[in-house]
């Protein structure tokens, strides 16, 4: 039987958590807002804020955080990296994580700034490597970890048994679950759970669902950080530039596919990479049967 077309009541309770980045001008906070205040009413399991590279969005971060826990109650995570800091200045931020009363962190390596495929040096006095950081959160207090997981392995992983090692120590370390990267094959992403299990691994592994908002943005990011995007799914947006209409109703049917793909595979959590859009995410999330606080017992 199809689990996505049972009844809420049928099957495993389905549940969403949100990713959002700090937005960079007033505009953008405008509709960083707009979007939070239509999502938050979904009830997510939390709202998340990445940290810009290199630790360059620290501050909005922080700020951004804050203000959704305060304004909508909605728990949130604040996004971390290691890369190009001193062990000392990551802690600080930790320590201001906690003072702020964020207990959420994603955890996580970051990229040198010559780019994704860059070999990555630590600072001198700096956490090693994701589950280093890992590992020092833990020393200073009583945080939710959530930490990064690759269904096509990341690019700098010798092989898998290297990639999966890594997820390894990263949960020994005291994460609490993975969220994964963007990922277009969902065999890809169940191959990962299964070799992962095998290992022991016993976190929650929660998909990382990018809806394509924009193709060719979206081929950017994946091709930056080593995301395969298959030819099909190519073939798909193919000469939709210049049909927005199109495109979206694509890219909505696209990502109900994969979403609901994962459900009749059994996935029960999801990881939305909103890009501080709406749209698309308040569609999926209907077809997860979730819908917001109002409307849910109307
Ligand atoms: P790690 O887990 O440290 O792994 C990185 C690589 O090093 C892997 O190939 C691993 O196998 C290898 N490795 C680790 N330890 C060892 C060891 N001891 N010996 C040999 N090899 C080792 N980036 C940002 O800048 N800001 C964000 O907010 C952000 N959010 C993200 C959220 C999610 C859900 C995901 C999936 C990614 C995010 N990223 C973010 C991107 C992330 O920083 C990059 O993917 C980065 O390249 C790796 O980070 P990691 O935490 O997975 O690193």
């Amino acid at each position: 039987a199809r689990m996505s077309r049972q009844s809420p009541a049928q099957r495993p309770p389905l549940s969403v958590s949100f990713e959002f980045f700090p937005p960079k001008t007033d505009a953008m906070e405008a509709r960083f807002w707009e979007s939070i205040n239509r999502l938050a009413p979904l009830n997510p399991r939390f709202v998340s804020v990445t940290y810009g590279a290199g630790g360059s969005t620290r501050e909005r971060t922080l700020r951004m955080v804050s203000r959704i826990e305060a304004t909508t109650g909605v728990p949130s995570a604040a996004h971390l990296t290691c890369v190009g800091a001193s062990r000392e200045e990551v802690d600080a931020v930790v320590e201001g994580y906690r003072a702020a009363g964020v207990n959420r962190i994603v955890a996580l390596r970051g990229d040198p700034p010559e780019g994704v495929g860059q070999p990555f040096t630590p600072h001198p006095e700096g956490y090693r490597n994701a589950a280093d950081l890992v590992a020092g959160i833990r020393r200073l207090g009583d945080f939710d970890i959530s930490v990064a997981a690759y269904p096509e392995k990341h690019p700098q992983s010798a092989d898998w048994q290297a990639d999966i090692d890594n997820l390894k120590r990263k949960i020994d370390a005291g994460a609490n679950r993975a969220i994964t990267q963007m990922f277009f094959s969902n065999a890809d992403y169940l191959r990962l759970v299964d070799r992962a299990r095998r290992a022991g691994i016993t976190a929650p592994i929660v998909p990382g669902i990018q809806p394509i908002h924009s193709f060719r943005q979206i081929a950017g990011f994946a091709a930056r950080c080593g995301a395969t995007i298959p030819s099909w799914l190519a073939e798909r947006f193919e000469g939709l530039e210049e049909d927005p209409e199109t495109h979206a109703l694509v890219a909505a049917a696209v990502a109900a596919e994969q979403v609901l793909e994962l459900v009749d595979a059994g996935v029960t959590e999801f990881h939305f990479y909103t890009l501080n859009r709406a749209n698309l995410v308040m569609a999926l999330a209907r077809l997860l049967g979730i819908r917001p606080e109002a409307q849910a017992t109307a």
